[in-house]
C-alpha cells in the first residue's frame, strides 16, 4: 500500500523527533490534530508507528527492519552477483582443481563452445581425486553436473527467489545467464555472472 504525502511527512517528523505528541505533529504540519486522526489510524494499523499514552508517537523499529529485509529481497541479483569463473569442458580435473585454488572459488561453471554446459563443485573434484585414476587425463565433462540439471538464474531475477533456489537445491552457487535463442527448441545460455551464498552474506554485513 502506497502512503500519502501527508502520511510520509508524519513518518519523517516522528523519525526526526522520536517520541512526539499528535498535537506537536499537527503544529509542524500546520493543520489541526483532528485533521490527522485518520492518518494516525492508518499508520498505527499498518504497525509503522506506535502510539503511547502521554508519551506520543514513535517509529515501530520491528516494522522498519522487516521492510528493509523485504526491499533487499526484491532487488535484482545483477546488483550483487560476482564475476563467474568458467572453464571449457575438455579441461582436465587436475587443471580445474588448480583453477579453483587460483581463483578462490568453490565451484566452476563449465562451458561448451562458450555456452553453459555444466557445473563442478569442490565435492565433485574430491570424489574423483580419491580414486586411483590419473586426474590429469580425466576431462571435467565426465564428472560435472550437466545441463539440463544445472540450476541457473537470470540477471533480473529477485534475490529472494534465487536465494530460495540455493536452499531448495542445496547448492552454494549458480550461474547467472542470458538466453541465446538459436531456434524455437534450441536455447543456449551465455554466462554473465555467478550468484552465491557469500553474495547474500555480504549484503547482511553491509546493511
Ligand atoms: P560443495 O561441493 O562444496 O558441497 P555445492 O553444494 O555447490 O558445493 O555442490 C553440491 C553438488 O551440487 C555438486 O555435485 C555440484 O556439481 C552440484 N551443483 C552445484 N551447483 C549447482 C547448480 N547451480 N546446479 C545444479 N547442480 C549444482
Amino acid at each position: 500500500m502506497e502512503l500519502t504525502k501527508r502520511q510520509k511527512d508524519i513518518i519523517e517528523i516522528i523519525e526526526r523527533s522520536e517520541s512526539i505528541t499528535g498535537e506537536d505533529i499537527a503544529k509542524e504540519l500546520n493543520v489541526t490534530r483532528s485533521a490527522l486522526r485518520s492518518d494516525f489510524l492508518v499508520l498505527t494499523n499498518l504497525e509503522m508507528i506506535i502510539s503511547r499514552k502521554r508519551v506520543g508517537y514513535s517509529i515501530n523499529k520491528d516494522h522498519k527492519k522487516k521492510s528493509t529485509l523485504n526491499e533487499i529481497g526484491e532487488l535484482e541479483i545483477k546488483f550483487v552477483m560476482s564475476v563467474a569463473v568458467n572453464l571449457e569442458e575438455t579441461v582436465s580435473v587436475y587443471d580445474a582443481i588448480v583453477t579453483m585454488f587460483e581463483k578462490d572459488v568453490g565451484s566452476i561453471f563449465i562451458t561448451k563452445d562458450n555456452y553453459l554446459s555444466g557445473v563442478i563443485s569442490r565435492k565433485d573434484l574430491l570424489k574423483v581425486s580419491i580414486g586411483k585414476r590419473d586426474i590429469t587425463k580425466i576431462p571435467i565433462h565426465l564428472i560435472m553436473t550437466r545441463m539440463p540439471n544445472v540450476v541457473f538464474a537470470f540477471e533480473n531475477d529477485k534475490i529472494k527467489d534465487v536465494a530460495r533456489d540455493l536452499v531448495k537445491h542445496q547448492i552454494d552457487s549458480l550461474p547467472v545467464v542470458r538466453e541465446k535463442k538459436e531456434s524455437e527448441e534450441k536455447i543456449k545460455y551465455e554466462i554473465v555472472g555467478r550468484f552465491t551464498k557469500t553474495n547474500i552474506t555480504k549484503l547482511f554485513v553491509n546493511m
